[in-house]
Order: C-alpha cells, then structure tokens, then sequence
C-alpha cells in the first residue's frame, strides 16, 4: 500500500498554505473554494485529502462512493490517509450484484472500518415508488428518493465530502475544479484532473481488482435499470440514462437543480 508521501501523475506545489484556511470567514464560500481549487490544481491525490483530512475538516470530512469501474482508487488514496475515514455507499436498491459484491471485497482489502451503506426510506418509496417502475417515468424523482435524500441525510455532521469525479468523464464534468461548493458544504474532486489511464495505472500499481462489469462494456455503472454499456468512441457516461436527456443523478446538483460550478448547465 502506497505510503502518504507519495506524489500522483502531477507535480506537488511546493507547499499548500494553511492561510487559505484561516480566510475562509471572510471570502465568499465560492471564491474561498476557486482559489482553493487554484491552489491545489497541481497537488497529487493523497495531499489533496491529507490536507481535507488533517487540516481542514478534521472529523467533519467524509467519502461518498458508488463502487463503480473506477472507485477503488481514490478510496485506495483515502485509506492511506485514514482507514476509518467515513465512506458514504448509497445503495438505491436498485443496483448491479456485482457492485455489491465488488464493494464488499474493496472495503476488505483496503482495511475500511466505517463504511455507511444509505438506502432510501421506505416511506418515500411506498409514496412514489410502490411498484418500483419509477425510474421509467420520472427518473429525477427516482434519484431524488433514492440517491438525493439519502445523502442529504447522510451528510449531516460533514462539513465536506470527497468525490470521484473527474474531468475527462463527460462533457458536462470538462470544467470540473478540485473543490466548489454545494449547498453550503465543501465538494472536492481529488482526481479531477486524472484520467483513465491514470486510473488504471494506479489501481494496477495497487493490485486492486477493477469493477467485473468494466471488462463486460460497462465504464460506468450506476443503477442497473438505468446503466447500458458504452460503444467505442463514445463518453464513458454515455451509458448512464441512455437515450434521456438526463446525465447527473442529482447528488451533484445544487437544490435548485443546477449544476454546481463545473459543468456549464447553469
Ligand atoms: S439511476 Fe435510475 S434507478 Fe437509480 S435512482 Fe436514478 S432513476 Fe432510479
């Protein structure tokens, strides 16, 4: 397992002031997060979150994770960090066995001790959802029962949370920064700039086992009803919500329903 002083694909800044911390009061939440993001644009993954760890939200940071096709490394990056780091799982009831059996062998070879599984309430899905045909209908309302809520409540007592995003995803994450805002709490993005050969490099390194849906066309893997594999040539979300408009689930929408910073939707 990778050692805490490792430097990623990028080269580190010299350092990463604690200065920007302590200003945090008196800059707008957005600027405070830009130039933050600016700041830590050339830092590898495992400073990114040592220094959300230990210095910004000590206790009050926590990794929300799909186990999907390229989750394994940035929860690789965080347990060299912290293994008890509190890892969010949102399990909508409607996702792939296989992602459920990859969960539970990731979180046994990296040692996780506090991994969350969220699932939607039951009274939301006896209100909206009876049947659980919902997400051919009104796949927003599906995702706001099933994922949105869920991590709404889930996030309580976190001032900031941890993602998997990266730029070169989709078109809609292009201008994705490493920290942004939403809804009051900090977001950021470790592997923004990571692509995926970056990924795959690192989880090689690692020996870490990738998702088994990747080798059967699946890039990337949401809920089963909602997730189709992708052609070559095509975004690697180009399977998520085939044939919809629709390209987020929600939980990285603001609560108006826009997209929050990066992705140019606003
Ligand atoms: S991805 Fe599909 S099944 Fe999953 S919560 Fe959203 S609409 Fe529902």
């Amino acid at each position: 397992m990778a050692g805490r002083d490792r430097t990623g694909p990028d080269t580190d800044p010299p350092s990463i002031p604690g200065s920007l911390w302590r200003t945090h009061q008196s800059l707008e939440r957005e600027a405070w997060a830009a130039a933050l993001s600016d700041q830590l644009a050339g830092a590898s993954p495992d400073r990114v979150i040592g220094f959300a760890h230990d210095t910004l939200f000590p206790g009050r940071l926590a990794l929300v994770s799909s186990f999907g096709a390229e989750s394994a490394a940035l929860l690789a990056f965080a347990a060299d960090v912290d293994r008890s780091l509190p890892v969010v799982f949102l399990d909508t009831h409607k996702l792939f066995d296989e992602t459920l059996a990859y969960r539970d062998r990731i979180v046994d070879l990296l040692g996780l001790t506090d991994v969350r599984v969220i699932h939607p309430k039951p009274e939301d899905l006896a209100a909206d959802d009876p049947d659980g045909t919902l997400h051919e209908r009104r796949p927003d309302l599906c995702c706001h029962i099933r994922k949105t809520l869920p991590l709404v409540r889930a996030l309580k007592g976190f001032d900031a949370w941890l993602t998997g995003r990266k730029q070169y995803q989709s078109t809609v994450r292009a201008r994705l920064p490493r920290v942004e805002i939403q809804d009051g709490r900090v977001k950021i993005n470790p592997l923004a700039n990571w692509n995926a050969e970056d990924v795959r490099a690192e989880m090689d390194r690692r020996g870490l086992p990738p998702h088994p849906l990747v080798a059967k066309g699946y890039p990337s893997i949401g809920c089963a009803p909602c997730t189709s594999r992708v052609e070559d040539g095509e975004d690697l979300r180009a399977g998520r919500w085939r044939g919809q408009e629709k390209t987020e689930c929600g939980i990285h929408l603001g609560a108006d329903g826009r997209w929050v910073r990066s992705g140019g939707a606003d």
